[in-house]
């Protein structure tokens, strides 16, 4: 899809699943949950590039593992994480909270907090791209959402509804590939869903060729995202349990 070129963000497959977001903006780069170091450090070396920030939207290893040493690399980049995050995230230098606005490379980006996943999961939204853009990390996947480790249902139920109150065309970029499992659980609980069918055809069809399946955008979950379609908090902890339980 050329939406991703267009907005100059590529996404880098590391470690079993885990995706790193490096948006490029003249000869700086901003990388989201650097999981590890090297695979970032050859990526912006290759191009002559140089680092400029980094995003942290949760505490977990597979997302601030490779901040130290980047930060040994470019002692002057900026990392961005929750100020509820200082001890878990202890190497933030820019600590921001929910309705924050920080400008980064000229460009806006809006602090949306997402709990459920973890307690003070962010996300960084920003509407001065292409299209508007969403680094939703492990809290909205594409056919699925974050597991529930520390917040409550309802707190990630309501994370969930404030991502779908933004604008339709919103691309989303999420930290990991597992939209083709997704589809797949969310065939079993909506087996005649054809929207869902013909999903799974294109995700196979991507991943036969090496490509990745993400990002998505608000509209396309919107129509196959079963946990984004839930109306009501029961009906999400009810999909949530099977997911939870599902091999
Ligand atoms: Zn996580």
């Amino acid at each position: 899809m050329s939406f991703n070129k267009d907005q100059n963000i590529t996404g880098l497959p590391v470690l079993q699943d885990n995706i790193i977001w490096l948006w490029v903006k003249n000869k700086s780069v901003v990388v989201v949950d650097p999981a590890i170091a090297e695979p970032v450090i050859h990526w912006i070396k290759k191009r002559d590039l140089d680092l400029f920030a980094i995003f942290q939207t949760h505490h977990h290893e597979d997302h601030i593992g490779g901040t130290q040493k980047l930060i040994n690399e470019w002692p002057d980049v900026k990392v961005i994480a929750s100020e509820r995050e200082k001890k878990r995230i202890p190497f933030q230098n820019i600590s921001v909270k929910d309705g924050d606005t920080i400008n980064v490379l000229n460009k806006k980006f809006k602090i949306i907090e997402v709990i459920g996943h973890t307690n003070s999961h962010i996300s960084f939204y920003s509407k001065d791209f292409h299209n508007p853009i969403l680094f939703i990390g492990d809290t909205l996947f594409s056919g699925g959402c974050g597991r529930i480790f520390e917040g409550t249902h309802e707190q990630m139920f309501k994370s969930l509804k404030r991502i779908s109150l933004l604008p339709i065309d919103t691309i989303i970029y999420c930290a990991h590939e597992y939209t083709k499992s997704n589809l797949q659980w969310a065939l079993e609980i909506s087996p005649n869903d054809s929207l869902i069918k013909e999903k799974l055809l294109e995700v196979e069809q991507k991943i036969n060729s090496n490509k990745l399946t993400i990002p998505t955008t608000l509209k396309e979950e919107m129509n196959i995202n079963l946990f984004l379609k839930a109306k009501n908090l029961k009906e999400f902890s009810y999909l949530r349990a099977k997911k939870d339980n599902w091999a």
